[in-house]
């Protein structure tokens, strides 16, 4: 069977976290353990989910040229995925997180998010071509605007399918929200971009609803209680999975590549219901990437396991 082909566009990060037997006060230096360095970034992170699920992925990025630039690019290769549409930006330096993680899990986050806002227009016009035989494009908001906006025009024109997952939340042009075929926020996105406050499953229905174009669809996540879809016509709860959940960081991006990947080979709500095994799958395991479940283990987990 042919691979389904997507194209991701967004950000790629390293991310050097260090547990420490407190957060520190304002001004205080705390002694942590040894630290650990990982990668990650939305794009990245959906790109190498879409790939685990045996997509054909063209990842459009940007990173720095520097010593953690590099260290992104090996890694990405060594993951399989192609840098070709990954550009080098000559000023911008590459995306950094770095975060303090307590005994008791909390944590404090700060990126740099450095050569991923300046992705260009050019960026993406230079995989137009990728971008307009994908079957689906995955977009998430990480990376500067104009490059989500030119990507889901060129995307609009050719037929390609748009998933846009408003992620992290901010300000986005309404009129790009509602080209997207397929809006996947969060609970607190979802909040976000709809000024509600979402204290009820009625809340999240009516807050859906409030970004429904006629053309769209709202699939909204809701961590360990699943996932809703919302339409014009009716509204669906699709339940999680139960598993023993140790992380939850990449259940979204997880949730994302994967949907991205089955959209077109079966009908919403299955494939809905697919790629929640995959989010939940994600959080049975420690960090992001490392976390991101292969089609096989999806596929095995389902043929033993129910939702709730
Ligand atoms: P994000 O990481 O963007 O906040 P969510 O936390 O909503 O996204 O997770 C995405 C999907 O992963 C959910 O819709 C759900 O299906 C699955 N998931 C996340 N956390 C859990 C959990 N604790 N148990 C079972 N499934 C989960």
């Amino acid at each position: 069977m042919k691979k389904v082909k997507v194209c991701v566009v967004g950000a790629t990060t390293t991310d050097i976290l260090i547990q420490v037997p407190e957060l520190p006060n304002l001004g205080e230096t705390v002694l942590g353990e040894d630290y650990i360095m990982s990668y990650g970034g939305k794009g990245a992170n959906q790109a190498l989910a879409a790939l685990r699920l045996g997509c054909d992925v063209t990842f459009i990025s940007r990173v720095g040229n520097d010593y953690f630039g590099q260290l992104q690019l090996l890694h990405l290769e060594q993951e399989g995925l192609s840098t070709k549409f990954i550009s080098r930006d000559k000023i911008a330096q590459s995306a950094l997180a770095v975060v303090f993680v307590d005994q008791l899990g909390d944590n404090v986050i700060s990126v740099a998010p450095g050569a991923n806002m300046k992705l260009t227009l050019e960026d993406v016009q230079s995989a137009k071509n990728e971008i307009s035989n994908s079957d689906v494009l995955l977009v998430q908001l990480s990376i500067s605007q104009d490059a989500v906006y030119e990507a889901i025009s060129i995307a609009q024109q050719s037929g390609t399918k748009i998933i846009m997952n408003p992620s992290p939340a901010r300000y986005f042009d309404m009129k790009y929200l509602g080209l997207a075929d397929i809006l996947t926020p969060n609970k607190g996105e979802l909040a976000y971009i709809t000024s509600s406050s979402l204290d009820s499953k009625d809340a999240i229905i009516a807050a859906g609803k409030k970004l429904l174009t006629g053309k769209n669809t709202i699939v909204t996540t809701l961590g360990s209680e699943g996932a809703i879809i919302i339409n014009k016509q009716e509204s669906i709860t699709v339940s999680a999975f139960n598993v023993i959940s140790i992380d939850s960081t990449g259940a979204g991006d997880a949730f994302n590549g994967c949907l991205a990947a089955v959209l077109n080979r079966m009908p919403l709500i299955d494939a809905v219901r697919f790629s929640c095994a995959a989010g939940a799958l994600a959080t049975t395991k420690v960090g992001a990437q490392t976390a991101l479940p292969h089609k096989w283990e999806i596929a095995k987990y389902l043929s033993e396991n129910t939702n709730i």
